[in-house]
């Protein structure tokens, strides 16, 4: 059962944690994973940066971690210790006057290993014992890529016989996000990844299923600060939601899913505002959702790249030539779509696609749009349903919203179309009227 941030913000939040553990831990055995409080990870990180850059400034971060365990009435010198480490890192970080990928994971991870600590405390004087653990204690040892770190091969076995030698009277309450390499030095998953620790732990421990609590309903057929009647769905198949989380659906971060996946767990999305709504399942196969898409996604200010080459016209490797100059600039390329004689492509990151132009202008006629906006439907049956493309153009059309490229690979869960990023209200409004909103 992963909490995130929001979910553990304050006091209020925290005692309807407890309630949802609680009632879990009545029937099952039930490993928790925790965020930092909100706030606390970008506090940390804000608090890092001003000490490189000369302001050795530890109290507003303490004294905000401070509050929120003192409302819920743990020891006061319960984090003590982290504080005190806390400190002593940031006087360092201010001495040297620089922040290495290395020193951010080191500072980041104080935000976990102090709120699994609030929350076992809380949790125990409530009457549901449970014990704090950080996570490379129970076997989740990682490589040593700062960052963006991934638990070392054959970790599984290692976190089964950690928990194996747990009690299992007591709720475990373990540390998302941080990790530990072999030598000793800390690491992170990467922002927002203790969705992905707790994948991967419910991976490695084989798991009924992985329980991520959040602030909505599960996956919705939208974004509902853009739709106001987006909704909940039910369920979903992995390959639907890995399509959506490459969007940032907002609610799983993208790698989230790979471990269950492998694992053939289910993933349910919860909302720990209204625990008793049924959220989200995500696996492998499931019910079939009777809609004909399943959600619509989409990412702005994207940028286009057409390279157009009618000299080229006919002859081989043309497409390979753009794509290795791309690929050697380190251009992500998302969206692609070709005739004979051109390719246009979206890409991210404007500054390294200025850095790839000057060799690509040598292939023809080269232009670069910004502005743009990757569309996203998404579903299972959109491949079947005859003339579902179609509508969906026809009422975009009918909206007054210009599409500038199109991107549908056969049989595929999702029909991507390219627009201006001032057009995203009006296009995923309409479409989700359409789709969704009738009959
Ligand atoms: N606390 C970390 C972050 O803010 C990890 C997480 O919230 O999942 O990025
Ligand atoms: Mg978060």
């Amino acid at each position: 059962m992963k909490f995130g941030g929001s979910s553990v913000a304050d006091r209020a939040q925290i005692e309807k944690v407890l309630g949802i553990v609680r009632a879990a831990a009545a029937d099952d055995r039930v490993v928790v994973v925790s965020s930092a409080h909100k706030g606390i990870t970008d506090g940390l990180i804000d608090a890092a940066r001003r000490a490189a850059e000369g302001t050795f400034e530890p109290r507003a971060v303490i004294e905000k971690q401070h509050a929120i365990a003192g409302s819920m009435g743990c020891p006061p010198d319960l984090l003590d210790g982290l504080f005190s480490e806390l400190r002593d890192l940031l006087r360092g970080i201010h001495l040297v006057g620089e922040l290495s990928p290395r020193s951010v994971d080191y500072i980041s991870s104080f935000g976990e290993r102090m709120s699994v600590r609030v929350l076992a405390d809380f949790f125990t004087r409530e009457g549901l014992a449970a014990d704090a653990h950080d996570v490379w204690d129970v076997g989740f040892i990682t490589d040593s890529v700062h960052g963006s770190a991934r638990p070392l091969p054959g970790f599984e076995e290692r976190v089964r016989a950690a928990f194996d030698a747990l009690p299992k009277d007591r709720v475990a309450v373990v540390t998302g996000f941080i990790g530990k390499d072999a030598r000793g030095e800390i690491t992170t998953v990467g922002r927002n990844g203790s969705d992905l620790t707790a994948t991967l732990l419910a991976a490695a421990l084989e798991a009924d299923e992985a329980q991520i609590w959040t602030d909505t309903d599960g996956v919705m057929t939208a974004d509902p600060s853009v739709v106001a009647g987006a909704r909940n769905i039910p369920h979903m198949r992995f390959e639907e939601a890995a399509e959506l989380a490459y969007f940032g659906s907002r609610v799983l971060h993208p790698s989230t899913l790979l471990p269950a996946m492998d694992a053939k767990i289910p993933v349910r999305v919860l909302n720990t505002n209204r625990p008793a709504h049924p959220g989200t399942v995500i696996q492998a196969v499931g019910p079939a959702n009777p809609n004909r898409a399943t959600s619509i996604a989409y990412k702005e200010a994207q940028v286009v790249l057409t390279v157009q080459a009618t000299r080229m016209f006919g002859e081989v490797g043309f497409l390979a030539k753009v794509f290795g100059i791309l690929a050697r600039h380190a251009v992500s390329v998302d969206v692609v779509s070709t005739s004979e004689v051109s390719v246009s492509l979206t890409a991210h990151d404007a500054s390294a696609l200025k850095t790839a132009l000057p060799e690509l202008e040598p292939l023809g006629e080269v232009t670069v749009q910004s502005g743009r906006t990757i569309l996203a439907i998404v579903g299972q049956h959109l491949a079947e349903g005859r003339g579902t493309g179609a509508q969906i153009l026809g009422a975009i059309a009918d909206a007054g919203v210009n599409v500038e490229m199109i991107s549908y690979a056969s049989g595929s869960l999702n029909l991507q179309m390219v627009i201006r990023d001032e057009d995203i209200a009006t296009a995923v409004a309409t479409l989700h009227a359409m789709l969704f909103e009738r009959g």
